[in-house]
């Protein structure tokens, strides 16, 4: 079995939809980024390309390349463990923290859990997604952004 961590953040944003796990979540801003900025999708990447050591989001989906850009990220996380899967591993089970002041996500944590699962052909208790605010603290405290951390567990296949 093979552990890896994933870090992502993004910055908010008007005029973008706000994307967290494929999912549209209604507010005010989104955020910025060169693909759809889903940080939940690109915290999950990097914890299972970490645990494959096969690199990390940025390698796999550069954004100098115009390829990716506005790209829909439970694509690329689709893209992403097929090259996990090819390495001989598989996903056993992941967690998800989203840390955020605002929105609330509560009501959409059950619809980012199955949405992940589904790519990754797990039942949707494999893969747990949760909210924490930030206490009012820093960048997220001030509600400028987003930060997502993820857990992934790989077990051979
Ligand atoms: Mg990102």
């Amino acid at each position: 079995m093979r552990i890896g961590f994933g870090y992502d953040s993004h910055r908010f944003t008007v005029g973008r939809p706000l994307i967290l796990a494929g999912q549209i979540i209604p507010f005010g801003q989104g955020l910025a980024g060169h693909s759809d900025a889903d940080a939940v999708a690109h915290a999950l990447i990097d914890a299972m390309l970490g645990a494959a050591a096969i690199g990390n989001i940025g390698t796999l989906f550069p954004d100098s390349d115009q390829r990716w850009k506005a790209a829909n990220s439970m694509e690329l996380l689709r893209s992403a463990y097929e090259l996990v899967l090819a390495k001989g591993w598989k996903l056993a089970q992941a967690d998800i923290t989203i840390i955020v002041e605002q929105p609330r996500l509560s009501s959409h944590l059950p619809a980012m859990s199955h949405a992940l699962a589904q790519v990754v052909g797990l039942p949707d208790d494999a893969i747990s997604v949760k909210p924490k605010t930030n206490e009012g603290m820093g960048f997220i405290g001030r509600g400028e952004g987003i930060a997502v951390m993820a857990v992934a567990l790989l077990e051979a296949r």
